[in-house]
């Protein structure tokens, strides 16, 4: 499925299947989940896309075929592919750990082609074993609103208040992993969409409400994962005295000024870029343990624009994911938005 240009429907074509270069692997897509990033990217909101391009940045798949120099990967091993498809390894990021801040990394299903496709090649470095107990479907949330849902954790400090705001496919992992830490989760959604905040209960929030609302106790700590800057002061208002807001998300509405005041008592106002490695490595290695159970909407790969649609219209419950045919686990096909 390409995105010819942003502002237009991906558009079905037949393409060649991609040759794995040096270090590189090249896959059999068998799922691709849908993050709201992809939307940003459609929607123009993310600059200079690589076009045309295959969306898609939560890939599991088999390995197809090894390029030269891998020896990390046999064929025929189920992996994952995340957002961080390449980092330069010299910069003073790189050099420190932070390659999520890399100067000149590169992004998978943005400047390098994703997994809304059949075939895709991924630099093998930045590739994961997916752990068992998963299928391909439900592992793929993982990739991104699991791993970039625990680099927020994380960020939140030893928080024992979390507030999610938003309630989409990273917050309902999110959620999960924070009631295993014995965090006590309060989930915000739009006003009115009180199948979001059953949902957030049946994860193990103790409460949930509309995003407006103040909660019944000061919060700890909040997580901002809708792309919505107005939702930054509304945290804040609601996060206690050295409490922190973390932005999840790669784009935002601007935030609107607010009154020093509620900063003030050293709250802190953070965002979270990207992943490392290092965070695939370790929320990986979690989730089953926890154990995260992703709720998943599942979609044919040729209906990947209804898939954007409905996850524009805020209606997913979990997360969306595109179902590569071939992968012999075509599910019950959700009915069109
Ligand atoms: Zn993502
Ligand atoms: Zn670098």
């Amino acid at each position: 499925m390409l995105l010819d240009a942003p502002r237009r429907p991906l558009r079905l074509a037949d393409t060649a299947i991609p040759e794995p270069g040096p270090g590189q692997v090249l896959l059999a897509v068998k799922a691709c989940g849908v993050c709201r990033t992809d939307l940003h990217v459609c929607d123009g909101e993310l600059p200079n896309p690589k076009l045309p391009l295959v969306l898609g940045h939560e890939i599991v798949g088999t390995v197809a075929r090894i390029g030269a120099g891998v020896d990390r990967f046999a064929t025929g091993q189920r992996v994952g592919v995340p957002w961080l498809g390449w980092s330069c390894g010299e910069c003073r990021y790189c050099h420190a750990g932070r390659e999520n801040l890399c100067d000149r990394a590169r992004f998978t299903g943005y400047q390098i082609d994703g997994g809304y496709a059949e075939y895709t090649v991924a630099d093998a470095r930045f590739v994961f074993p997916v752990p068992d107990g998963y299928t391909d479907l439900r592992a793929a949330p993982l990739l991104c609103a699991g791993l970039i849902g625990y680099r927020s954790l994380v960020a939140a400090g030893d928080a024992g208040r979390l507030g999610l705001y938003g309630f989409g496919a990273a917050a309902h992992i999110v959620a999960q992993v924070a009631r295993y830490q014995g965090r006590r989760v309060f989930a915000f959604t739009r006003a009115g969409d009180t199948e979001a905040q059953q949902f957030a209960r049946q994860l193990g929030a103790e409460w949930a409400g509309p995003s407006d609302a103040q909660p019944p106790e000061p919060l700890d700590a909040a997580i901002v994962f809708a792309p919505v800057g107005a939702l930054v002061p509304a945290a804040l208002r609601e996060v206690a005295k050295g409490g922190t807001v973390v932005c999840a998300g790669i784009h935002m509405s601007d935030v609107p000024s607010f009154p020093y005041e509620i900063l003030w008592g050293e709250r802190v106002v953070r965002s979270v870029a990207n992943l490392t490695r290092k965070d695939g490595e370790e929320f990986l290695a979690l989730a089953p343990r926890v154990p995260v159970r992703t709720e998943i909407e599942p979609y044919p790969l040729e209906r990947a624009n209804d898939a954007l649609e409905r996850q524009r219209a805020g209606k997913v419950r979990g997360a969306a994911v595109l179902a590569v045919a071939g992968s012999g686990q075509l599910p019950d096909l959700h009915p069109v938005p």
